[in-house]
């Protein structure tokens, strides 16, 4: 198997080409390694081959890595993954970006747990409507940003999703921006973000605008 910094030339070269097919300009979209259940010396390496955002979904393992990772200072840590109230404490503090609030109590416990410091967040909606999955459906999207945008200590940034399973998620990514926009306008703010896109759809993501792509197995391998 190829080594990660390997992998992760060949993702950049890839997220490279996907922008500059879609006309967009270098970098306008973020790449995050998903490193979940992968070790942290995995993450070393990546690190060592210029990557700086990492995403985990798993909130202990999110403060576990952030500890042993402490050194590279300039990491910007994303969590991506489902979040309990009773855990917001251990993602407050250090995560750049929350991708996936999907209600007003999680945000307002992550604001009283961020230690003064704003956390930054983005609402997940359910595009697909499936019900094993999180976040807002589509309708409810307004009100709840309307709620977070409100709220001391949050900086509402975008949407997120985990469009269902099938053989393209295209539309559901189109339906994403729409809604973003949509949103944006109705709240007179800017939401500059669109977290969509993972190892077997992030071209895809990309040409529908996605600003931050998740990719996981591509770079780290696949999960047990
Ligand atoms: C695990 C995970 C990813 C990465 O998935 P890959 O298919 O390994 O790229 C992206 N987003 C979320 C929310 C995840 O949980």
């Amino acid at each position: 198997m190829a080594g990660v910094a390997e992998s992760l030339a060949a993702v950049r070269a890839r997220l490279a080409a996907a922008l500059a097919e879609a006309g967009r300009p270098p970098g306008s979209a973020v790449l995050v390694a998903v490193g979940k259940e992968k070790p942290a010396a995995l993450l070393r390496e990546a690190y060592a081959a210029g990557q700086r955002d990492f995403g985990e979904s798993y909130a202990q393992e999110l403060r576990d890595k952030a500890r042993e990772l402490a050194d590279l200072r300039d990491v910007r840590w994303h969590f991506i993954g489902r979040l309990q109230e009773n855990k917001a404490k251990y993602v407050a503090p250090v995560a750049a970006l929350v991708h996936a609030v999907g209600d007003a109590d999680l945000a307002r416990e992550l604001a009283r747990r961020g230690g003064g410091r704003t956390v930054r967040c983005l609402v997940q909606v359910n595009v697909g409507r499936e019900p094993q999955k999180a976040g807002v459906a589509p309708e409810t999207t307004l009100g709840l940003c309307r709620e977070l945008a409100a709220l001391e200590g949050i900086d509402l940034a975008g949407l997120m999703c985990i469009p269902p399973d099938g053989p393209s998620a295209r539309p559901f990514f189109r339906a994403l921006r729409e809604l973003r926009d949509e949103v944006g306008k109705r709240l007179g703010r800017a939401l500059p973000e669109l977290s969509m896109g993972m190892s077997h759809d992030f071209e895809d993501a990309v040409r529908e605008g996605a600003t931050l792509v998740r990719v996981g197995t591509l770079i780290f391998g696949e999960r047990s």
